[in-house]
């Protein structure tokens, strides 16, 4: 089966290397206008004298229609998408898109709006933000949500600026935000940004919170615990009842980062256990397209206490049943975006709730889990898992077994692109050395699970037996192992002449 794959992958090399400039030939066009009907104007009586040129634009690649197309679908196939195959990148919820989602957010009253437009004339974009900003309470039980965040990171900025609001209103804004040691990076870096010093709280042995240890951080400092639940582990915080209670007590808020929502989505509501503001990231657990840094969508849900703060402007209705924008918000942080965030993310996300309805979310949140579980059972034979046991949506492996023959996770990663499969998150969980944090949510079928299985046990027999291949992989892109500190130090961002610079 893993062969087929690796075939498969192969056939997706293009061999024609043409670039766009190369293949220019002068006076090759890719374009036909009519002819010019009216009396032909001297340039600078339409335009301003200092917008006119006065030199050619030179070097400019001329092509035909044809040429440029091709160009770009080539360029396309040298990459990998969720729509090639699986996409394990943990912890980022890489699921499909479904397409009815990017069907209704093309719709022209939605995709062509002015994001000036003035509110009763574009009652039906408000309608779509309210009524996903209810859906999302509903499905965290918190009381309010603001859908201006671009991301799940700045929705965490969004979140710890309410909490400081509402501090700085009890008199003390505190200094620290607890976080534990298997956070995801943006969580500190949030905390730095609004002003807060980052204390880490160690995890136990089965990568849940340690309690004693919070207790004993717990202070009158602390702002907030911000945590994520599942962890990065893909471990749920049994305890975390208990942490809200020792967070509240102390008088702090607690924060959860709700990027790993597609283990709770319908099962379960963070209001539940205590939690007060939290992110979701509609591009993850809600379908939306993300990767390369395009658009997303991180709001903010939060209790009651904090919905003071949430950012302005909030849509209200009207008595006459209109929707309006009410800026007089006087507790309020502000906006923290230009309108109201990404609003052809919000159409896709609204869009996949609409269409799941509450027992669809169950079921998507249980096939995730069950799809989860069933490459952690198939694979703990093969490979080390430094937290044994159930896992939620996602599951870490790491690269102990295979280290002995000097094989790392990053080579096991690039050879599973020669099997047709996105590599799986390596970067974090920081708590587990050489990670391969694998989450196949439940878009996949098993037979997409059987074949990344199967590679996985593959690349570990190649593993024992030929290191030095895996060293070398991956073998059939169209670009081989980079030099990533130097692509990453040194980024080569504009076109040469390919002659020897
Ligand atoms: C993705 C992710 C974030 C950050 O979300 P962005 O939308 O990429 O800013 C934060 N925490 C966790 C656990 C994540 O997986």
């Amino acid at each position: 089966m893993s062969k087929n794959r690796i075939k498969k992958a192969t056939t997706h090399v293009v061999q024609n290397e043409g670039l766009l400039f190369e293949e220019s030939r002068p006076g090759r066009i890719g374009y036909s206008i009519p002819k010019l009907d009216v009396p032909e104007q001297p340039d600078d009586q339409l335009l301003d004298r200092r917008l006119v040129r006065d030199d050619d634009l030179e070097g400019m690649p001329e092509l035909s229609e044809v040429d440029v197309i091709r160009h770009f679908t080539r360029l396309s196939t040298w990459n990998y998408c969720i729509d090639h195959g699986l996409y394990p990148l943990g912890s980022c919820t890489m699921k499909y898109n479904p397409r009815i989602n990017e069907k209704i957010a093309r719709i022209e009253g939605f995709a062509e709006l002015h994001p000036l437009t003035p509110a009763r004339l574009a009652q039906g974009a408000l309608e779509v933000i309210h009524h996903l900003e209810k859906c999302l309470a509903q499905i965290t039980g918190l009381a309010a949500v603001t859908s201006q965040p671009a991301a799940g990171a700045q929705g965490e900025m969004t979140g710890l600026m309410m909490i400081r609001a509402a501090l700085t209103e009890r008199g003390n804004p505190r200094k620290k935000v607890l976080i534990p040691d298997s956070a995801h990076g943006t969580n500190p870096a949030s905390a730095v940004i609004c002003g807060y010093t980052v204390e880490t709280v160690p995890s136990r042995s089965d990568g849940l919170t340690d309690l004693d240890e919070l207790r004993k951080q717990m202070s009158e400092d602390v702002a907030a615990l911000m945590l994520t639940n599942p962890n990065t582990l893909g471990k749920f915080e049994q305890n975390i009842r208990e942490i809200c209670g020792i967070v509240h007590e102390g008088g702090g808020f607690v924060y959860m980062d709700g990027a790993n929502m597609n283990a709770l989505a319908g099962v379960t509501k963070p209001a539940s256990f205590g939690i007060d503001v939290m992110h979701l990231n509609l591009h993850k657990t809600f379908s939306t397209p993300h990767g390369g840094g395009g658009p997303g969508a991180g709001p903010v849900a939060v209790t009651a206490e904090l919905e003071p703060y949430l950012p302005f402007p909030r849509i209200s209705r009207a008595e006459d049943g209109m929707l309006a924008l009410d800026f007089d918000r006087p507790k309020s942080v502000g906006r923290v975006r230009a309108f109201f965030g990404n609003f052809g993310v919000l159409v896709r996300a609204l869009a996949y709730i609409l269409t799941h309805g509450d027992s669809g979310l169950r079921e998507a949140t249980e096939t995730a889990v069950l799809n989860a579980n069933y490459i952690a059972h198939h694979l703990k034979d093969t490979y080390d898992v430094p937290y044994p046991g159930r896992v939620m949506h996602e599951v870490v492996f790491s690269d102990k077994r295979q280290l002995k023959y000097g094989v790392r996770n990053a080579d096991i990663a690039k050879r599973l692109i020669d099997y047709g499969f996105y590599p799986p998150t390596m970067s974090f969980p920081l708590v587990v050395h050489g990670a391969l944090m694998v989450e196949p949510t439940e878009t996949e079928g098993r037979e997409e699970l059987d074949l990344f299985i199967d590679a996985m046990k593959s690349i570990d027999g190649e593993a024992s037996e030929d290191p030095a291949l895996l060293k070398h992989a991956p073998l059939t892109t169209k670009v081989g192992r980079l030099d990533e500190v130097t692509a990453a130090r040194k980024p080569v961002l504009k076109w040469r002449s390919g002659k020897g610079d």
